[in-house]
């Protein structure tokens, strides 16, 4: 299936007979195919119309913007995984397209732009996360690798919606960015539980051994997993639009 331009919502509805596209604040881009339509054409379709999306993506973003005055930025970022602290500090420019964060001290971030639009502020602030991620987590990684004698092909840093991590059968391990915000231990069992997958592809006992001969205490931290969401502040979702 080919890359669509736009994140979108399907819905199949044996109603309609022909496509429909919406964009509404809640689901943002949704799109309506009759039951017997190829989900496969949709990414055709969207770029097609994509002048059409677009305009309709922007109208209702500015339309957020003044529907959302609970948004503001945060004062400050912790990422516990690599012990650091940040205050954020805000200057706002009329170059909205250049929204962007900079460090300007130790533990100071500066954030310069449009301050005061949700959307280009968490775009922003998600680019220096993934920054940080590169930064520290892929070092991370390969330390461990190379401790615990498992070696990987690639990775990738990438900020999943329900995956911690994960590794593919040709040994591309991928990491999410929002580890940063969990404790150093649960960023070493998430890739030593990756880096075990590249002796056992899959969740049986054996591998299981393998995860607790590198990690004794995998249990504890593995239970807590579901919780761990909690942890990423509302900003370091990837907005939907
Ligand atoms: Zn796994």
């Amino acid at each position: 299936m080919s890359e669509s331009l736009f994140q979108y919502r399907l819905r199949i509805s044996p109603h309609s007979r022909r496509i429909r596209l919406r964009v509404t604040p809640r689901l943002g881009l949704e799109v309506v195919i009759p039951s017997g339509f190829d989900p496969g054409r949709v990414p055709v379709l969207l770029k097609r119309k994509q002048r059409w999306i677009r305009a309709a993506l922007e109208r209702m973003e500015s339309l957020r913007a003044l529907h959302a005055p609970d948004w503001c930025l945060p004062a400050q970022i912790q990422l516990p995984a690599v012990g650091l602290i940040w205050a954020v500090s805000a200057k706002p420019s009329d170059n909205a397209a250049r929204t962007a964060v900079r460090e300007t001290g130790a533990g100071q971030l500066l954030i310069s732009g449009a301050v005061e639009n949700e959307q280009a502020c968490r775009a922003a602030l998600g680019r220096w996360l993934l920054r940080q991620a590169h930064r520290h987590l892929l070092p991370g990684l390969e330390r461990t690798s190379h401790d615990l004698g498992l070696p990987y092909q690639r990775a990738l840093i990438r900020r999943q919606k329900t995956r911690w991590g994960s590794c593919s059968r040709d040994g591309t391990i991928s990491l999410n960015a929002k580890l940063l915000f969990l404790s150093p231990e649960t960023v070493n069992y998430v890739m030593i539980h990756e880096l075990c997958h590249r002796v056992e592809l899959n969740h049986s006992p054996r591998f299981w051994r393998l995860v607790e001969r590198h990690c004794p205490d995998f249990r504890r931290i593995n239970a807590q997993r579901r919780d761990l969401w909690k942890a990423v502040p509302h900003w370091a979702e990837k907005a939907v639009l």
